[in-house]
């Protein structure tokens, strides 16, 4: 089966469902830049897809960067002196600024509150907060909370560990009728936060499941990295095969209410940003397209300059742009299976798009062929699910002239891509006619 057949039987409402649950699966795991936590949660992938893991050492250059310590966490609080955990790991990952120190010690209010992350503007929330390349220590914590604790002496513990180890991440290859690739990437190093981070792994992973076993023209890498050094990590360990890379999407941020929003690749112009552009356009949705700009994900080492990859960023409400963005109220019900399913169905159609943006010659370009003796003229007054319609055939033998792809004869005429190729299909079953080659 190919991509057009598969996109026929598929239910994206059940699909949304299915995200949803791995994201409820995944969500109270402390994943990180590196540690056991990323390694359970690659492992749940595993359980649905072929998912190659590696562990790139501690050390470990890798461009102009280093492959950090291993940072493990088991248990981690603030008690008071009556002996209750006032700050509790236990109860979410987000209290531990991510990466901190081991630390053992007691202390007074004044000398606590200096590890104390707060939002005061959101009293309720817990913010996350990291420090991976700045060794120290500190807990997050509600405002209102914060409000909450008495002068006395604290004993503080953050049972974790720092030490050379390794830096996981998780790649599926899925080869197709050429070695030319479709890179598609989600960040996996955000601890229990769902639309940034949890929603862009659930869609990249049905991506792959969808596509595992369908007869493909390109091949698929998918890219389950921890964020900046993960990305940085594969470019610089896999140069040769940088240039295989015809088209990209970093996925993030797809679970929530917000319109979708592309940015495009660095190139601007690239087919992949030309694809998810006519997706967007056609699918009735709300949305919006940005240029490209060096802040955001993943994109940022992908389009970097020695780079350049046609790499955009599919998302709803881009980064920092929703109130609930790295806090705890990006949680399991800020994201909705409807949003996750809307999502993955815009995405399959611009790896439909990709897969099927094909150069055509028309056979019989001496004036108009005569679609009637054909039986192709006409049909569109035909019953309905004949499938193919006057206008896109007369589109695309126009333009069928080895110059064009569909992707242009679409843009040309303003016509849906799924319409022109039914009626492409249709030509070449008629003889009138060919593909062309690259
Ligand atoms: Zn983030």
């Amino acid at each position: 089966m190919d991509l057009t057949a598969y996109r026929k039987n598929i239910e994206p409402d059940e699909i949304g469902h299915e995200m949803y649950k791995l994201m409820a699966e995944l969500y109270p795991i402390c994943r990180s830049i590196t540690g056991n936590g990323l390694r359970a949660s690659l492992a749940i992938l595993r359980k649905h897809l072929a998912l190659d893991i590696h562990e790139v050492p501690t050390g470990t250059a890798v461009f102009d960067w280093t492959i950090p310590n291993e940072w493990n966490i088991r248990d981690a609080y603030v008690k008071n002196n009556r002996g209750d955990r006032v700050i509790d790991f236990q109860k979410s990952n987000l209290h531990v600024v991510n990466y901190s120190i081991p630390v053992r010690a007691k202390m007074g209010l004044e000398e606590l509150k200096k590890h104390l992350f707060t939002l005061p503007e959101a009293p309720e929330w817990v913010p996350y907060r990291t420090s991976y390349y700045n060794e120290t220590w500190g807990f997050c914590l509600a405002y209102k909370d914060l409000l909450g604790l008495q002068e006395g002496e604290y004993e503080v513990c953050i049972d974790s560990s720092l030490e050379a180890g390794n830096l996981t991440y998780g790649e599926c290859y899925l080869e197709g009728s050429n070695e030319k690739e479709v890179l598609v990437s989600a960040h996996v190093c955000h601890p229990s936060l769902c639309n940034d981070n949890l929603s862009g792994i659930a869609l990249a992973l049905f991506l792959a499941k969808s596509l595992s076993g369908l007869s493909l023209q390109y091949s698929y890498r998918f890219l389950f990295i921890p964020g900046t050094i993960g990305s940085i990590a594969w470019l610089s360990l896999n140069q040769d095969r940088i240039s295989k890379i015809k088209h990209g999407l970093v996925l993030v941020g797809v679970g929530d209410q917000g319109k979708f929003t592309y940015k495009k690749s660095r190139r601007g112009n690239a087919e992949v940003d030309r694809a998810a552009i006519n997706v967007l356009k056609h699918s009735g949705k709300e949305y919006e397209v940005r240029k490209f700009d060096p802040y955001g994900h993943d994109e940022r080492q992908y389009c970097s300059p020695g780079i350049n990859l046609p790499v955009g960023c599919f998302s709803r409400t881009p980064h920092a742009e929703f109130p609930e963005y790295h806090t705890s109220a990006d949680d399991l019900n800020f994201v909705r299976p409807e949003y996750l399913s809307d999502s993955f169905a815009q995405c399959l159609s611009i790896l439909y798009v990709l897969e099927n943006n094909r150069r055509y010659l028309n056979l019989s370009p001496m004036c108009e062929p005569q679609l009637g003796k054909r039986g192709l003229y006409r049909m569109i007054g035909g019953p309905k699910d004949v499938g193919v319609e006057e206008l896109p055939l007369l589109w695309v033998l126009n333009l069928s002239d080895g110059e064009h792809s569909l992707l242009d004869v679409s843009e040309q005429s303003g016509l849906d891509f799924e319409r022109l190729k039914r009626a492409a299909d249709a030509l070449v079953q008629n003889g009138l006619l060919t593909v062309l080659g690259d």
